[in-house]
């Protein structure tokens, strides 16, 4: 097989006409919409999630919405997505830091928004490109780190790492496209427990590291 630098523009291009539209399934209207919907999305399906953000966003039309608002009254709006706790405590916190810092507007740099409680560099990197059209990085979720690591394409397992391979291999005009292509193929084709290699658009391409074979998983 050959090395990841050869196989990546390739496997764009595949990825790229597999999934001509991928952008986030979360249903948003403004930064701050796409950033709770992040948020509120971490282990829940983006479904789940934009089944209970049209009341929400009535309900917190804006950062100060959140900043003062009844935590118990929150956690009962987004249990649905699970963790509703800690989710509840980083959008308190995040909305409080945008108001007091940011003048109630949601930052539009790396920098700013990771200073946001709560807010790493995935989210960072959804929030960017989904509301402000920037590619500063490729945001490293479940589905980019798994097939990232079974393309060959990085051979770490802490998501800055892992980004930071990807930076390195992938072109910039990729970048904002690449979560949401792999995110869709990990959904579609390349499932965690049994990525459907037969059909890959990407099988003649990938080395599948770490894929057991139909037999060995069958008897395991
Ligand atoms: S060939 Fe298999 S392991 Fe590789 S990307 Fe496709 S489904 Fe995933």
């Amino acid at each position: 097989m050959e090395p990841a630098e050869k196989r990546i523009r390739p496997i764009l291009r595949l990825l790229a006409k597999a999934y001509p539209a991928s952008r986030t399934a979360l249903a948003f209207e403004n930064p701050l919409e796409i950033l709770v919907a992040t948020i509120l999305s971490a282990q829940c399906t983006d479904e789940r999630v934009n089944k209970l953000t049209p009341a929400l966003f009535r309900r917190y039309p804006d950062a100060a919405a959140y900043a003062r608002a009844d935590r118990e009254e929150l956690e009962a709006a987004i249990r649905p997505t699970g963790f509703f706790r800690n989710k509840a405590k980083n959008i308190m916190g995040a909305a409080r830091t945008i108001v007091s810092a940011f003048g109630g507007r949601v930052p539009d740099t790396m920098e700013e928004l990771v200073t946001l409680p709560g807010v790493a560099r995935k989210t960072a990197n959804i929030v960017l490109s989904s509301a402000f059209g920037k590619a500063e990085g490729i945001a490293v979720d479940v589905h980019v780190a798994r097939i990232s690591g079974r393309l060959g394409l990085s051979r770490q397992t802490v998501p800055e790492k892992i980004e930071r391979d990807l930076l390195r291999l992938v072109p910039r005009e990729f970048w904002l496209d690449f979560n949401f292509m792999l995110v869709n193929h990990g959904r579609a084709v390349c499932q965690a427990r049994k990525p459907n290699c037969p059909v890959c658009t990407l099988a003649s391409l990938c080395p599948r590291i770490g894929v057991k074979t139909a037999s060995r998983a069958s008897r395991e």
